[in-house]
């Protein structure tokens, strides 16, 4: 690494933070590499979407070089997703790049959310850069189920990968998204299982991002069945995200409830997203997005902060999904950068 390039990104960091018009301090950034995916969750999008021509999405030099213009803004979390971040070809190179923001004390994570087909390739390279915990999202460890809900065979792809990622001294938090009458019959056997894995685990909501919401169920049920047969106490552990975690006496782990449908977060949110394309989604329930693809192409390193400082004084107080119908100019996951 050159250190000549390390001073003056520390120096850089000297300029003040990115603040909105609600006085909500942005230091979490998740930015999506590309659209593309492997598998194909019912509720996130249909088996035959069309995904972006590549000349759409934005090059690797342009990921390092928008990330690193949020890194000098002050983001101190960075979550690398997509659709499937390691199907992105080169995706291991950037992360690579970015990891010198980690070595440097710019940024106090460099992290990934994968589905974790591609895990097993990528775990040591991805541990040498710097990551030190990935979220695996994993809806059921029944091998039928999991293909009913991705439409994909991959289950023992996916538990290799985690284990994987574990040898390769990353820790790993199973994500699941919480669906009565999909996955509910197995929310004990995942809370056993991760302990016996040694990985942190979180229940999502679902949100009316993709195909429906009739299989919504809210946490605090699952958290009431839970407690049916785990001792759960309530911590304070935060990761910088919205999770809210608890810690199971039985096995030693926690499992973090995200309820962004019941329990609201929106008067502490810290995140912004950017999509594959440039678009910089303010949040994740409006569709009040800013195209920084034009910044990033025709100005300089200025153009592009000032540009994102601008935007972000029009983040929205709160999304719109009370009525858990997706607003019409929102897109799904996939394409947001879940
Ligand atoms: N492919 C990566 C993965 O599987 O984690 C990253 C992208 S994926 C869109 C990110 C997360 O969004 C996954 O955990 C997925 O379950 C979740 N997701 C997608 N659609 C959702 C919805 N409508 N409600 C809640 N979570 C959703």
């Amino acid at each position: 690494m050159n250190d000549r390039l390390s001073r003056i990104e520390i120096d850089r960091d000297q300029q003040p933070p990115l603040i909105d018009a609600y006085g909500r301090h942005i230091s979490y950034l998740r930015m999506s590499v590309t659209d593309r995916c492997n598998l194909r969750c019912f509720y996130c999008k249909s088996d035959d979407v069309r995904f972006l021509p590549k000349a759409e999405i934005l090059s690797l030099e342009e990921l390092d070089r928008v990330a690193s213009a949020f890194v000098r803004l002050g983001v101190r979390k960075l979550r690398i997703t997509g659709g499937e971040p390691l199907v992105r070809p080169g995706i291991e190179q950037l992360i690579e790049r970015l990891g010198r923001h980690v070595a440097v004390g710019a940024l106090n994570e460099l992290t990934l959310t994968t589905n974790g087909t591609q895990l097993a390739r990528h775990a040591a390279a991805l541990a040498a850069a710097g990551v030190r915990r990935v979220n695996v999202s994993l809806d059921s460890l029944d091998r039928w189920n999991f293909e009913r809900i991705t439409l994909r065979d991959e289950l023992p792809l996916v538990l290799a990968g985690i284990r994987a990622a574990r040898a390769a001294g990353l820790a790993v938090r199973i994500n699941t998204v919480a669906m009565a009458g999909i996955n509910d019959h197995e929310f004990d056997e995942l809370v056993r299982w991760c302990g016996d894995q040694g990985c942190d685990m979180a229940y999502i909501e679902v949100m009316p991002l993709g195909n429906s919401m009739e299989h919504y169920v809210p946490l605090d049920a699952v958290r009431g069945e839970l407690s049916k047969h785990w001792t759960l106490i309530p911590i304070a552990y935060k990761t910088g995200g919205p999770a809210r975690y608890w810690q199971v006496m039985e096995t030693g782990r926690r499992v973090a409830f995200i309820a962004p449908m019941s329990h609201g977060f929106c008067t502490t949110c810290n995140r912004l997203r950017l999509t594959c394309t440039g678009s910089l989604v303010l949040c994740l329930g409006h569709g009040s997005n800013v195209d920084l693809r034009a910044a990033l192409r025709a100005g300089d390193d200025a153009d592009l902060e000032a540009a994102i400082r601008s935007a972000v004084v029009a983040k929205p107080a709160g999304h719109s999904f009370a009525a858990g119908i997706r607003p019409a100019e929102v897109r799904p996951m996939w394409q947001l950068g879940g």
